[in-house]
Parts: structure tokens; sequence; C-alpha cells
């Protein structure tokens, strides 16, 4: 791999190189965290913005712009001078030379380096689903979603044929997490409530949402009467929940689940992750969704000088189960790798276990409705969607996404008008709608 002093940090004057890769909640922390550090910074991502994802469904159902949740790094870290912002992908680590791998055949040296590049959604081995049931995890993703969303009602408009109306109308979410119970109950209330006066010759009431969970119950990291709440809920707003049946097929025409075929032209895969291929890149662990499994003090294996943090990575809680894949996670984890990079430049090596503390668990079902579990409370409906919205706009970043996020919130729930219900990027060839 090249040597020549090209790159960021290639300066031999240069103070303690770290590269960041990934500017999720992860990456993004840990630069916080290092701020004052004799250190020299790079972080690269393949996109040039980092994403709010816990609002992203919102995207996806037209609740909100795609500007509101996401916000360009370059931007967020310009007043740190030690601080170099990189739009590329890493492919690779070479540890011998300790560089960075790019896409474009560059590199990036590194005297520390930390991974942070999280996961993405996975199929089960059936890669050819995506076409038909795309994931949410991009902002491209969630505005593919929509533009399938809106284009369904928009074809059933015009079709005279009933059958075919009727799977135009029919919105299939697969995967009973958060994500899947927050997309169902929005398209729910988007068809119910926000779409019928807009129509002349369908009944956007009519619309069917069905969302299929292969375990027992929707919400599994929840309590059991938590998540029968969120049950009843759905149930309540119109979504037709299937339990206890894994889809066996996707297609153009609908999905197979249990033997059976159900016709729908918009399909949306919220099950499954797979980490992004850190170690792969590494030649190290991994567990069965390609999370690199790291040292108590999130180094890699072998490798003190490189940590790896946030979704890409598996390590578990002190009661001995996993650390979930969630924002206050990679955060937490970004937090302790920079207090050890920290620590290590004033000479203290000691070696400094990451302990992770759960703060809780929260999700949106519908208006006014939530579920809130902190583990010593319990919350449901209104309140737990009130502190819900209050926590998520906290934790945006910046006054205008804030303010812009609350308008639309209150513009949604007291006028039932949602603002960006825009087909964009034109009539893709991989829409199902097309058809
Ligand atoms: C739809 C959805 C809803 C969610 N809701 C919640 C929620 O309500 N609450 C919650 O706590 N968590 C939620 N999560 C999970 C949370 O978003 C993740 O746990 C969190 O983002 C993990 O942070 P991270 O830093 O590990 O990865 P990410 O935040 O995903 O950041 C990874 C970064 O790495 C970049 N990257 C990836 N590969 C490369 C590469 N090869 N080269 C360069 N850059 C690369 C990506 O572009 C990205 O910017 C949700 C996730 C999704 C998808």
């Amino acid at each position: 791999m090249t040597s020549q002093p090209t790159a960021p940090g290639d300066s031999p004057a240069a103070p303690h190189r770290i590269v960041i890769a990934g500017a999720g909640f992860g990456g993004l922390e840990t630069v916080h965290r290092l701020a004052g550090a004799p250190v020299s910074i790079t972080i690269v991502d393949l996109r040039n913005h980092h994403l709010f994802q816990p609002l992203l469904y919102q995207v996806a159902t037209a609740s909100l712009a795609t500007s509101e949740i996401a916000w360009p790094v370059r931007h967020l870290l310009r007043d740190r001078p030690e601080v170099t912002t990189l739009l590329a992908t890493v492919t690779g680590v070479d540890t011998n030379t300790r560089r960075v791998l790019l896409d474009d055949g560059g590199s990036l040296p590194y005297d520390t380096l930390i991974l942070a590049t999280g996961a993405r959604h996975a199929y089960f081995g059936h890669d050819e689903w995506e076409p038909f049931a795309p994931g949410l995890k991009t902002l491209e993703d969630a505005t593919t979603i929509r533009r399938r969303i809106l284009l369904a009602f928009e074809l059933a408009e015009r079709e005279t044929d009933p059958q075919k109306r009727n799977a135009l109308l029919t919105f299939v979410v697969i995967g009973g997490g958060p994500t899947g119970v927050e997309l169902a109950g929005t398209i729910a209330e988007l068809a119910k409530v926000t779409m019928p006066p807009d129509f002349r010759n369908i009944d956007t009431r009519k619309a069917r949402v069905v969302l299929i969970e292969a375990g027992p119950r929707i919400l599994s990291g929840f309590t059991e009467d938590l998540s029968a709440y969120a049950q009843r809920s759905l149930e309540q707003i119109g979504v037709e929940i299937v339990l206890g049946k894994a889809v066996s097929e996707c297609t153009a025409d609908g999905v197979v689940y249990g033997g059976e075929k159900l016709d729908s032209k918009t399909i949306i895969w919220a099950a499954g992750v797979r980490a992004s291929p850190a170690a792969e890149w590494l030649g190290v662990p991994a567990d069965r969704a390609g999370r690199l499994i790291v040292s108590p003090d999130l180094t890699v294996p072998g490798h003190p000088e490189i940590f790896a943090i946030g979704d890409t990575v598996a390590i578990n809680a002190p009661d001995g189960s996993p650390v979930p894949g969630i924002a206050p996670a990679a955060k937490q984890q970004g937090r302790h790798v920079a207090g050890i990079i920290k620590a290590r430049l004033k000479g203290d090596t000691s070696v400094a276990p990451f302990v992770y503390k759960h703060s809780g668990s929260l999700a949106q079902i519908g208006k006014k409705r939530a579920v809130i579990d902190f583990g010593w409370i319990k919350l449901r409906g209104a309140l737990a969607w009130w502190i819900w919205g209050i926590a998520h706009i906290y934790f945006l970043i910046g006054l205008r996404n804030r303010l812009a996020v609350a308008m639309n919130w209150l513009w949604i729930h007291t006028r039932d008008q949602r603002g960006a219900r825009l087909i964009t990027q034109g009539r893709a060839s991989t829409d199902p709608v097309k058809r």
C-alpha cells in the first residue's frame, strides 16, 4: 500500500493520529469527547451527513423532510481545527503499515483507529428480496420507501381492476421490532386519517396495513404487557398483525408467509441487521450477524491500537446480555474509547473495561401512543408519547431542526397534515408498483 505523504496525518510533525471510520452516533461522540486532546483526527464517512436514524421512519412516511434529521458532518465539526472530515468509503485496514484503505485506492495512516461503521439490514440469506422489500437505514432508503407508499396510492386512484387496486392498497411491513411497529402505525394513520380527503376514486381508509412478525409477539425487547398494549393500539388504528409466521417469499407481487400468499405492491423490510464488514477487514472473529467480537475495553483482539464501537461490534453488558444495537450504546462506547485514548496519551495504559448502562427503551405506536421501559418505571399511552417526543427533539442536533420537527409534529397532530408527501427521484425500474 502507498506510503507517500499524501494523506492527512502523513506529515512527520503530526501529533498522535486518530482515524475514525464512520460519522454515526459512535464516531461523532468519540470526536466530541476527544476535544482538547493533543491529537489530529481524520473522520471518514461514505456519506457527507450524520443521520438521526430513530426518526428515519418519519421521512419514509412523509412526516418529516430529509434535512430535518441529517446534518453535514463537515459543518458539525467546523469549529474543530484538529479534525479533518473526508468523504470516502473504507474498504479495508492494513494493520502492518497501519493504514486505512479507501475505495479510490487511497489510504490514511493512523496511530489509533476507531471503527464505527455501523450495520445494515439483512435478509437472512435472501438478498434477492431487497428490490421488492427495501429496508430502512439511510436517507435513500427512506425516500425510496416514501416514493413507493405514495406511488401506490396514486396508482390505486387510477386503477379500475379491483384485485390490482387491493394489491396497491395493501402495505406489508415485515418485522415487529420498534421500526416495524413505528412504520406500520404511521402508514395506517397516513391512509386512514391524512389521505382520505385528497382522493376521489378510492377510499384510502380501506387500505390494509399488515405487520408480519415471525416471533410470538411484537416489540419482544419490551415487557409482555407493553408489547400487548402496543399490539392492541396498532389494531385499534387498523393494523393487522400476523404473529409466529416467517415470510418465505418476497416478490414484486407480494409475500408468502406460513404458506399463505398476500398480494401487495408495497413491502417494507424491518427485520434483521448485518454489521459492516469491519471484522472481515481485520480478519478477526465475528458473531452470526457479522459483529466484530471486541475485547472488554473495546479494542480489537491482538490490536490494542484499534477500537471498534457501536452496531458493528458484539459485546456483553455486565449482566451477560448483549449490548443492544441502539444509539445510546454507540455513544457510551465512543465516550469510553475517547477516555482510554486520553489516558494513554498521559501514559496510563491500564485496561478499562467498557460497562454499558441501559437508559431505557422507547417506541412510538401512533398518535399520542407510545411505550417506554426505563427499567424502574414502565409507561404507555399519551404520557409515554409526550416523553418520547420530547426525548427525540432533545437529541436532534441544532435549534432549527428541533423547531422544524416540533412544528411538523404540531401540524400532524392538530391538522392531520403531513408536509413531506413528495414523490421524488422519479419512478425507478425496481419499484414494484410500476408493474
Ligand atoms: C430505522 C432505524 C431506527 C432506529 N431507531 C432507534 C431508536 O429509536 N433509538 C435508538 O437508540 N436507536 C435506534 N436505532 C439504532 C441506532 O440508529 C444505531 O444503534 C446507531 O446508529 C449505531 O451507531 P453507530 O455509530 O454504530 O452506527 P451508525 O450511526 O449507523 O453510523 C455508521 C456510519 O458509518 C458510515 N459507514 C458505514 N460503512 C462505511 C464505510 N465502509 N466507509 C465509511 N463510512 C462507512 C455510515 O455512513 C454511517 O454514517 C435505529 C436504527 C434504524 C436503522
